[in-house]
């Protein structure tokens, strides 16, 4: 007998007609047992498949009985002979389906009890699959989800040694890196009244490096970001991050494009062709509204600023900007409403519509407002609908990039079976924040001007542009990076710009602003979202399907009961005392 190990000489779904004459030894989980005339019948299953097993108890009577006694999911050790199926018994369903283990010696070596919930059931709500994840896990669909993950990591690190990036490790427990989001705090026992902030990412650490000569670095790492959870979106993530010294911009996303493809190769996939498409941010929010374009259908916004100017419709001609959407079809009252109360929920004060019916016939309310020449500059195509936004600028680009999302998917524009890949390029290196009505930085506050944009810092924030792009993958943005800044002197006036006063950035990031005073050489990085990228290599829609143990949408554990309240004590210790809950 070829025994490979003590509990399995193969894997249940490796059981092929080749081994037939053989004995061989299997352990795995009952997926189910039925007794059918005279025989027991099991189906045994791991993640490579099912086989069955037969007893029979005139043969085996002692496997037999035990036979009896198994349920499913109970982890059982069978021995016996791989046979033929009979004829009509033969499942071409199955990878197993000619072959079957007639069984002499059967041994239970797991029991179970009865599941919460079928394994083959398809429709278990997510918090049940949660509560229970490690039953989850047993399924084919997280099998093959979690099993290439570790292929695509697998495939992202070999890409990146090959490539001359070595690991290194960065603190988790750290002063706080501005990404953007909150951090969570850990408080230190032997320091009461300190913390400790979750690192949001590697990103000061990875500049460090380059200051200190390990000029390609990179780590799978785990960053925590206290922010509101999405589909897209958890508490805490891991990103490929990286950093190079002395790159140029392409040079960056050579080193991404490499890992990308890589990825694709290792899953056997067609990769997507480089050098990937480029698009400015300045044509993505115009054309696309949104810096993270699903360029997999058109429906493009068009721009009406300059034929409305003078335009009767006061609405039109007041606003700041005017854009439309030429959608492709005829929309009724009631749909037109829908799609009104759907931009209103972005912030649209009003939606206005042109419909052209495929007779050409022009029905709007505002049609009798419009002159002859702008309804000839809109170009709305028989058979067709033109939704218009005016206001701010930023508003119009958000209520027609989501529309235009809406869409796609109402009238059926986006083609699933395409993987539109591309780099945002020139993000602007201010952002107004609307709240506090100060300019702000984008992805964080290091990120290096566009070469000649320095002298706009002061002089026009608005126009200036930076070193920052964008990976963006069928609407998902899979990661973000920049070449960032070295001198010290750019970093205080990006700061000053910002409303940063000296104080404040000596006291967040002193440590930091005095490395750029000693030799930092230019340098730029990376990080790509390794779940993002990896639920949409799996055809996923929600990165909980490629975590082992995430979070639900509201942020706890159902499998742990955490987050919880600690003890009396612990607080103590720490010399914290808590509020008394709001309610
Ligand atoms: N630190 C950035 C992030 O985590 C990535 C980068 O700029 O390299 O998004």
């Amino acid at each position: 007998m070829n025994v490979k190990n003590t509990w399995r000489d193969l894997y249940a779904g490796e059981v092929r007609p080749e081994q037939v004459g053989e004995r061989i030894t299997l352990s795995a989980w009952v997926a189910r047992r039925r007794d059918h005339g005279g025989l027991i019948f099991i189906d045994l299953r791991d993640h490579t498949g099912i086989v069955q097993l037969v007893v029979n108890p005139e043969r085996a009577p002692d496997a037999a009985a035990i036979a009896h006694d198994v349920r499913s999911e109970f982890v059982v050790r069978a021995q016996g002979e791989v046979v033929r199926r009979a004829p009509d018994a033969v499942n071409p369903n199955i990878a197993t389906g000619e072959v079957e283990l007639q069984v002499d010696r059967l041994e239970i070596v797991a029991r179970s009890d009865p599941l919460p919930f079928q394994l083959d059931d398809e429709g278990v709500e997510e918090p049940l699959r949660l509560r229970y994840r490690y039953l989850d896990l047993r399924r084919e669909h997280m099998q093959r989800n979690l099993r290439l993950s570790a292929t695509v990591i697998a495939a992202i690190r070999r890409s990146m040694e090959q490539q001359g990036f070595i690991d290194l490790w960065t603190p988790s427990m750290t002063l706080g890196t501005p990404e953007g989001a909150r951090d969570f705090l850990v408080p230190v026992r032997l320091q009461p009244g300190t913390f400790f902030a979750l690192a949001q990412s590697p990103q000061l650490f990875k500049q460090l490096f380059m200051v200190g000569g390990l000029d390609r670095y990179y780590q799978i790492a785990t960053a925590w970001r206290d922010e509101d959870l999405r589909a897209d979106r958890q508490f805490e993530f891991r990103q490929l991050d990286l950093e190079l010294a002395f790159p140029t911009r392409e040079d960056v996303l050579d080193v991404l494009e490499q890992v990308v493809v890589a990825s694709f190769e290792a899953l056997g996939r067609i990769p997507p062709s480089r050098p990937f498409p480029r698009m400015s941010y300045a044509d993505a929010m115009l054309r696309y509204g949104s810096d993270k374009p699903d360029v997999r259908f058109g429906l493009e916004i068009q721009d009406a600023t300059e034929v409305t100017r003078g335009s009767e419709f006061g609405v039109f001609a007041n606003a700041e900007t005017v854009r439309f959407l030429a959608a492709p079809a005829v929309f009724s009252r009631a749909q037109l409403q829908r799609l009104e109360e759907f931009a209103k929920e972005w912030g649209a004060k009003g939606l206005a519509y042109v419909v052209v019916d495929e007779s050409d016939e022009v029905r709007s309310p505002i049609a009798k407002f419009l002159s002859v020449r702008e309804l000839l500059a809109f170009g709305v195509e028989p058979g067709s609908t033109a939704l218009f936004v005016a206001d701010t600028t930023p508003m119009v680009e958000r209520v027609l990039g989501a529309l235009r999302l809406h869409l796609g998917e109402e009238l059926g524009l986006i083609d699933q079976s395409r993987d539109a890949v591309l780099w945002v390029l020139d993000f602007p290196l201010f952002l107004l924040d609307e709240e506090t009505g100060r300019w702000t930085f984008v992805h964080h506050p290091f990120t290096g001007p566009l070469d000649g944009h320095e002298g706009l810092i002061e002089t026009d924030p608005a126009a200036a542009l930076s070193q920052a792009y964008d990976l963006v993958w069928n609407g998902w943005e899979l990661g973000s990076g920049s070449i960032r800044i070295h001198r010290q002197e750019i970093q205080e006036r990006v700061f000053k710009a910002m409303g940063i006063s000296d104080d404040e950035a000596r006291a967040k990031f002193g440590w930091f602003l005095e490395a750029l005073r000693m030799g930092a050489p230019p340098h730029g990085g990376f990080a790509l979202g390794i779940e993002r990228f990896i639920a949409l290599l799996a055809g996923e829609s929600n990165i909980r399907e490629v975590i082992a143990f995430p979070k639900t949408a509201s942020g706890s554990d159902p499998l742990t009961g955490a987050p919880a309240p600690t003890t009396k004590e612990r607080l103590d210790e720490l010399g914290i005392s808590l509020k008394p809950a709001k309610g």
